[in-house]
């Protein structure tokens, strides 16, 4: 009787340590590193007590950095501008034929081939400059996402113009980071690439709160907080605020409307767009930026994303799907939900 008493208590004792143990797990460290490429500093964050882990999610950026910048001469991105054609690896087929979609499914408001007038404006560069209407009409000549062709077999032809994967490289980085994340069991993560916010994992208090920037306020002052219950999720927001320089009084932003040449004049100061996929929400937020809130929610009827548009005129337009997620924090916006 003594004995099995004994025993018992003994049991008890076990199974509480085991508790404490895998309590502990769950409740592993947050490890963080700040890394700067892709033209943008990032934020990395992951719950895990594996310092390695950082390491790896830092070499795959610049691995990818390296196969698909157009500022880098050696990488596959640049191979394709100079020479037209491209057997590609995997990871930049995968972003060139997503680039291909997103271009046909906004219609031309996002397009990979914008690269000769991006370098034109310069724009983030210290060559920024207002380009004469010549200059303009002549580098447009040569944007149009139609010059780029999947041939079938990871072969890619490029018969005009130079390709800039800035709108949607960053989103396809934070893609494949949940990829490796999830290949190596790691239990959460938070990703900030350079305005592009990815989470991975269960939400820590029933949903991942995620900041979304004040258009005219410091980096990391927010206009309002979106809770989202996945698991994964990618909220992207391009905006004027981002890149830009001025000249006698005009802002010239970095996000360009390939039907002018000219920086996107749509009325809004920023778009933030919500997938499951980062890379998809980061091309349609360039795009929904050109196109603007009418045209934005045709191209939104075709995808499976929510956005939040802020105007100019400080009204924050918002997808019915997103709006009770969404908690306005400046007061003198004033919310309207789309319909
Ligand atoms: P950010 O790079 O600030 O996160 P975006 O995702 O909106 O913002 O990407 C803007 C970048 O995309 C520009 O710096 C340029 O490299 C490229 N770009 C600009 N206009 C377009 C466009 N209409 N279509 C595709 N890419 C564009
Ligand atoms: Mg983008």
């Amino acid at each position: 009787m003594r004995r099995s008493y004994l025993l018992t208590a003994v049991l008890a004792l076990l199974a509480l340590a085991g508790l404490a143990i895998s309590g502990a797990r769950r409740d592993l460290p947050w490890e963080e590193r700040e890394v700067f490429a892709m033209d943008t500093l990032m934020r990395l964050k992951v719950q895990s007590d594996d310092p390695k882990v950082l390491d790896r999610m830092e070499e795959e950026i610049r691995r990818l950095e390296g196969l698909l910048s157009a500022h880098v001469p050696t990488s596959e991105v640049s191979i394709l501008s100079s020479t037209g054609a491209l057997k590609a690896s995997p990871e930049t087929e995968q972003v060139l034929r997503l680039s291909i979609q997103v271009a046909q499914g906004t219609h031309g408001a996002f397009d990979p081939t914008i690269g000769a007038l991006s370098r034109l404006w310069g724009i983030g560069t210290e060559e920024a400059r207002v380009p004469s209407r010549e200059e303009i009409l002549r580098a447009l000549e040569t944007v149009d996402y139609r010059t780029l062709r999947y041939l079938g077999d990871h072969r890619f032809s490029l018969s005009a113009g130079r390709l800039d994967l800035g709108g949607i490289a960053k989103g396809f980085a934070g893609d494949r980071l949940v990829e490796l994340l999830a290949s190596m069991g790691i239990r959460r993560a938070v990703m900030d690439l350079g305005g592009n916010v990815v989470v991975f994992g269960p939400p820590p208090k029933a949903v991942w709160r995620i900041g979304i920037q004040h258009p005219d306020r410091p980096r990391g002052e927010v206009l309002g907080v979106l809770e989202l219950p996945e698991r994964r999720a990618a909220v992207v927001t391009s905006g004027v605020y981002e890149r830009y320089f001025e000249r006698d009084g005009v802002r010239y932003h970095h996000i360009l409307d390939p039907s002018t040449g000219e920086p996107a004049r749509s009325g809004l100061m920023a778009v933030s767009v919500a997938c499951s996929s980062s890379a998809l929400a980061d091309g349609l937020s360039t795009a929904l930026f050109v196109a603007g809130p009418e045209r934005g929610m045709e191209i939104l009827s075709r995808h499976r994303c929510q956005a939040i548009f802020v105007t100019e005129d400080r009204r924050v337009l918002i997808t019915p799907q997103l709006a009770p997620r969404f908690s306005l924090r400046d007061r003198s916006f004033r919310v309207e939900v789309l319909r």
